[in-house]
């Protein structure tokens, strides 16, 4: 369905100023995700830290020529480009969204609830996909934002859609509410994420209750909901139109009232009571969480009366959600995204997002499998499917399944797409040699039946057992969290030093490129030029840079620090023989870690020489604090901020132009603001390690060292285990051994009870001394454990301090010092 750009004036009550005809198909706000110029509207939005309206000359630029802007801006400059003028251009995006929602009748399920809204909304969309065309919101898109993007896709094929909402603080809902209008609603339930944003949690409740006001049907579990609302008030003020409850709960009656759940061999029969009549299901899971889930589902079930025996069986089939994105090495050098999470047009949208952002300039192939999706006729499925690849720029494309074989050509036309088609899985794997895969990034998109985790097996490094994984999501949450402390003019440096302190160089820098964090920072040249191969553009400042690498600095337009006066010579000297002027580089001042850096008496002379000799450029001014987390230190806190005060001075003086200045580590980006001067450089933060505890950040765990129980063996009182017979039982034991050892970095100083690994729930110390591979672990007594469980070495449930103070060290020395043979896995939420 599209919209005329005066319709959308109209919608809006913009004031709008147009220069030609437009139609408009898709909503863009990202101006990295233009895809489709001419039919796109660009709302300019502004963040706390990014105004949209920055970005509209290069969307411009790129061939937009639609705009939603605010009153403030002047659009003079753009010649044949609309502009619709509106006082807030969210509340724009939200009142288009929801006109066009109202333009069909037909069911809609509107789902909210703190925990559980993807979930259910992924096993709805399974239960019911046979009977409807379902429209629904992709991944977790439930923003203000992400819910008027979803409802957005609604057309005239659908017979259903399935929208959740989230929110974070009160007054949101409302806004949500009129762009979902849910004929049903289905409330997961209410527990304490998020509740920042709220009074209380009753606050909360009630505003979540805001999406369902006019409902005609609720669903919900009362446990849930009466943690923090008494019945009356649930069921009357709150839903002032709602004609008919659908309630589960374990404990008192309900619709459906659960009688019992009995666990067995991974699945869980649930036995309820509805109408009078015990009914059975049996769902493929038994954590609390997804039983919680499923039963939702259930009732959505009961409420649109569907037989007893198709609810069984298609309880039964529910599949588990992948909810991440997953990178991993593969063959050859390639990197492999595998997103089963759901197989649709929207997702493959995303994912190709995702794949981009990841792969930068390199090599790109899309392996697909047939679209089974209904509502859509075949062939314009794999119509619009050509039409995304031909404007993507991705390289090539293996089709697998008798659909997409069939519709072969409408690929093989597009100028640097290669192509290859394969009627199974089997057909593929049977065929195509992995020499095939080389330097590239592979992403795999496949329906179910297809069952691509054999592509995924057989693309896959499979070296070693332990990995560690990184949620570059989490990252870029810290990453806003310290933004959020950031005066408005104060530029970031992100430290990507020793591997980004052991989480990949290449991929977090490429993240951080993303997502328009302002310079990096290595230690060494070579790890700078690693991240150039790797197509990263962003300003790279060297800390340690020699005469040796001076050659590689220039090569790879690395900007090295300079510290002292004989580093300055030898570079000044290159520089002068090689007939290169004003080259970018970074000057440190000591002012108190007596490491590397000019004294600050030096400033004068140094500013004098650099004005002189004319081979550099100073970029930015430095020093380095050495305490900032320590209040006990404060006083030298303060007193290093006052020599480099003096230093930027004195060098700004005999320089005669001024630089960029910084000082402020991550712990200090918090604790003192008033040093964050131009730029700050921000490390340990960003992966989630806050070195100054409790320091009111909410930071998320980035990485996640994880292993494997390679066996498992029961010994007596008395018996010893491992090298020098150093662990000694007491009693009779269970003794699970661990694929990780020192020459992982899991160190010696972790052996014969000091560390210990999170192994089902509860923590089990080691035993004996560690081996170079392996280490053995005390797992009595802990029910359950098997060969092959994950073992967690640091992570959520064991935090990465406390594992490094368990071994007398520090959380950089831990990161840093897990070595390369371990795999690194990137998810992304
Ligand atoms: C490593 C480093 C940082 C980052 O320190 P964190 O404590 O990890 O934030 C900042 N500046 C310099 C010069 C560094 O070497």
């Amino acid at each position: 369905m599209a919209y005329t750009i005066q319709d959308i004036a109209t919608i809006t009550r913009a004031h709008a100023t147009i220069a030609c005809d437009a139609t408009i198909e898709h909503l863009l706000i990202d101006s990295r995700k233009i895809v489709f110029p001419t039919t796109s509207l660009f709302f300019a939005i502004s963040g706390p830290r990014r105004d949209g309206h920055q970005f509209i000359k290069e969307v411009y630029e790129r061939g937009v020529r639609n705009f939603v802007v605010n009153k403030a801006f002047n659009g003079n400059a753009y010649p044949g480009a609309n502009f619709l003028e509106v006082p807030d251009v969210v509340a724009a995006l939200q009142d288009l969204a929801a006109h066009h929602r109202s333009q069909f009748n037909i069911p809609v399920i509107g789902i909210t609830g703190s925990n559980g809204k993807t979930i259910v909304k992924e096993w709805l969309n399974q239960l019911l996909q046979k009977d409807f065309s379902i429209v629904r919101s992709p991944r977790s898109y439930n923003s203000q934002l992400g819910v008027p993007l979803s409802v957005w896709q609604m057309n005239a094929h659908h017979t259903l859609g399935i929208f959740e909402a989230g929110i974070s603080t009160t007054g949101e809902m409302k806004h949500l509410a009129q762009v979902i209008q849910p004929t049903t609603g289905v409330l997961t339930n209410i527990g304490d994420a998020h509740s920042e944003g709220f009074e209380s949690e009753h606050a909360k409740a009630v505003e979540k209750a805001l999406l369902f006001a006019n409902a005609a049907t609720v669903v919900f579990g009362k446990e849930s909901l009466h943690r923090f609302l008494s019945p009356e008030a649930a069921d009357k003020a709150l839903f002032p139109n709602t004609k008919h409850f659908f309630s589960w709960s374990r404990e008192q009656d309900a619709d459906l009232k659960i009688l019992s759940e009995v666990k067995h061999e991974g699945q869980t029969i649930i036995t309820a009571e509805c109408n009078g009549n015990d009914t059975t299901i049996t769902v493929p899971f038994t954590d609390r969480i997804s039983i919680d889930n499923a039963i939702t589902c259930w009732c959505v079930l009961l409420q649109l009366n569907y037989p007893e025996a198709i609810i069984r069986d298609r309880m039964q089939m529910l599949e588990p959600v992948e909810m991440r994105m997953q990178l991993k090495k593969a063959i050859n050098n390639s990197y492999l995204l595998n997103d089963s999470y759901s197989n649709d047009l929207s997702s493959l949208d995303l994912a190709i997002d995702y794949l981009q952002q990841q792969a930068g300039k390199e090599k790109t192939t899309l392996i697909l499998s047939d679209i089974l999706q209904s509502g859509q006729y075949e062939e314009a499925l794999y119509r619009d499917i050509a039409a995304q690849l031909a404007v993507r720029g991705i390289r090539r494309l293996i089709g697998i399944g008798p659909a997409i074989s069939q519709h072969r050509e409408l690929f093989t036309g597009i100028e640097a797409l290669q192509t290859s088609f394969y009627h199974s899985t089997n057909d593929f794997l049977q065929h195509a040699g992995t020499q095939q895969f080389k330097d590239e990034y592979i992403l795999l998109k496949g329906a179910r039946i297809f069952e691509f985790e054999r592509i995924s097996a057989w693309l896959e490094q499979k070296v070693h057992q332990t990995v560690m994984e990184i949620n570059l999501s989490a990252m870029i949450h810290n990453l806003k969290e310290y933004q959020k402390h950031l005066n408005p003019a104060t530029r970031l440096m992100a430290m990507v030093k020793a591997f980004s302190y052991g989480s990949g160089s290449a991929e977090v820098a490429r993240v951080l490129q993303f997502h328009k964090v302002e310079y990096l920072a290595v230690a060494y040249a070579d790890e700078g030029v690693e991240l150039r191969k790797a197509g990263i553009s962003l300003p790279v400042m060297v800390m340690n840079a020699d005469s040796a690498t001076f050659d590689t600095l220039v090569t790879y337009g690395l900007e090295p620090e300079i510290y002292s006066f004989p580093i300055y010579h030898a570079f000044d000297q290159y520089l002068k023989q090689q007939g290169i002027q004003q080259f970018p580089v970074h000057i440190k001042f000591n002012t108190g870690m007596n490491r590397l850096g000019f004294e600050v008496a030096e400033a004068r002379a140094l500013g004098m020489a650099i004005r002189k000799d004319h081979t550099m450029a100073v970029k930015t001014v430095f020093s380095h604090l050495v305490a900032s987390e320590d209040a006990m230190h404060d006083g030298f806190t303060e007193q290093q901020a006052l020599l480099f005060n003096e230093a930027c001075k004195d060098m700004e003086a005999s320089l005669g132009y001024s630089f960029t200045r910084h000082i402020a580590n991550s712990a200090a980006i918090f604790r003192w603001p008033q040093f964050q001067y131009d730029m700050v450089r921000l490390g340990i933060g960003l992966y989630g390690v806050d070195s100054a505890d409790g320091n009111g950040l909410s930071l998320q765990t980035v990485a996640t060292l994880k292993s494997t129980i390679a066996q498992l063996r029961n010994i007596k009182a008395g018996d010893t285990v491992g090298y020098g017979r150093k662990g000694v039982v007491l009693r009779n034991s269970t003794i699970a051994t661990v694929r990780i050892g020192y020459a992982d970095g899991f160190g010696r100083a972790f052996g014969n009870g000091k560390g210990c690994m999170y192994v089902k729930g509860t923590l089990a110390p080691v035993i004996g001394n560690v081996c170079m591979d392996m280490t053995m672990i005390d797992v009595t007594g802990i029910a359950d454990v098997k060969e092959g469980d994950e073992v967690e070495i640091f992570g959520k449930h064991l935090p990465v301090w406390e594992v490094a103070k368990r071994a007398g060290t520090i959380s950089y020395e831990i990161m840093t010092g897990i070595s390369q043979r371990v795999k690194r896995v990137y998810t992304e939420e």
